[in-house]
């Protein structure tokens, strides 16, 4: 199944109608998640938003801030060998300027 949630080698008609679904709900999930609603990582609804163009998702200005700084902090400590085993190098890089 592809990210659309079709079945790539069915044709139209053979699609079955729990795909139709799935994929309905799945952007309902996407919509959500991309909304400028509320903050992914802190969870707070009411502080000024920023968009995270390769995460396509809205974070708070604050965490942002602070993804970016713990790159930076991460970054030095590999320098030092203290790295941390599950630092997610390309993840907290999206968040630099
Ligand atoms: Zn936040």
């Amino acid at each position: 199944m592809d990210l659309d949630g079709n079945y790539r080698n069915l044709s139209e008609s053979k699609k079955p109608r729990a795909s139709e679904l799935t994929k309905k709900m799945r952007e309902i999930d996407i919509l959500r998640d991309r909304s400028i609603i509320r903050c992914p990582s802190c969870r707070m609804n009411d502080r000024d938003m920023t968009f995270n163009p390769e995460l396509k998702q809205w974070y708070c200005v604050q965490c942002y801030r602070e993804m970016g700084e713990f790159y930076y902090q991460q970054k030095e400590a590999r320098a030092k060998g203290l790295e941390h085993d599950d630092f997610n190098e390309k993840f907290y890089e999206t968040f630099l300027d």
